[in-house]
């Protein structure tokens, strides 16, 4: 099982790729936490990434696709993956497709770009574990901690919201495309994003059960 979440920031691809990451028991993978992992360690990748991402740019393809190269290779990956936020550009769709891997399902989350707007205001992490929450959709059971290991949830410095509309900007520009790339390999269907979570939920469900009959 080899899928791809598509969508714009916000649209609720790291929420979806969790909840299938849990049913399936195959990790989700998502480059932007692996990214805001090493900026918190202060790691060489992390202190050249961070200009990129607090101005909601793409970090350098190089750096993503060597991430992305080393997380497939661990032995977790081998019955399959949820990738979350990568591929983001159309080289790194062809540097995943050059390193062989046969993506089975692509799943773009639709949502408009006003809701995406609305939404990022209400967003919430756990910079300690990245879990994600929002305070109106998926708002934590422990209040303002993270329920999952009880540090204080914080507002990414990225949802700002003039960062927000570039970061909106580049999907459309760069990301976008994407959907194409796959329609024309006939592996991406849409779903569209729900004001309820559960029923975005439902949605993909339905997705996966019609391409994995299970
Ligand atoms: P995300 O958590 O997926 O919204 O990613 C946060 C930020 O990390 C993005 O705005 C980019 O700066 C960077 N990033 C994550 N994934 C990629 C990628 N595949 N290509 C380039 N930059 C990425």
């Amino acid at each position: 099982m080899k899928i791809i979440f598509l969508g714009a920031p916000g649209a609720g691809k790291g929420t979806q790729s969790d909840i299938v990451s849990e049913t399936y028991g195959i990790p989700a993978i998502s480059t932007g936490a692996i990214i805001r992992e090493a900026i918190a360690e202060g790691t060489e990748m992390g202190l050249a990434a961070r200009r990129y991402t607090e101005a909601g740019e793409l970090v350098p393809d190089a750096v993503v696709i060597g991430i992305i190269k080393e997380r497939l290779s661990k032995e977790d990956c081998k019955n399959g993956f949820i990738l979350d936020g990568f591929p983001r550009t159309t080289v790194q769709a062809q540097a995943l497709d050059d390193m062989g891997v046969e993506i089975d399902l692509v799943i773009s989350i639709e949502v408009s770009d006003q809701d995406i707007v609305k939404r990022m205001s209400g967003r919430r992490v756990c910079a300690a574990c990245g879990a994600s929450y929002h305070t109106v959709y998926k708002p934590s059971k422990a209040g303002e901690y993270c329920e999952k290991c009880g540090n204080e949830l914080s507002i990414r410095k990225d949802d700002k919201p003039e960062i927000v509309l570039e970061r909106l900007s580049v999907y459309h520009a760069l990301t976008e495309p994407l959907k194409d790339y796959y329609k024309n390999k006939g592996k991406c269907v849409e779903v569209i994003g729900q004001e309820v979570l559960a029923d975005t939920t439902a949605l993909v469900r339905e997705q996966l059960v019609k391409a994995f009959g299970r």
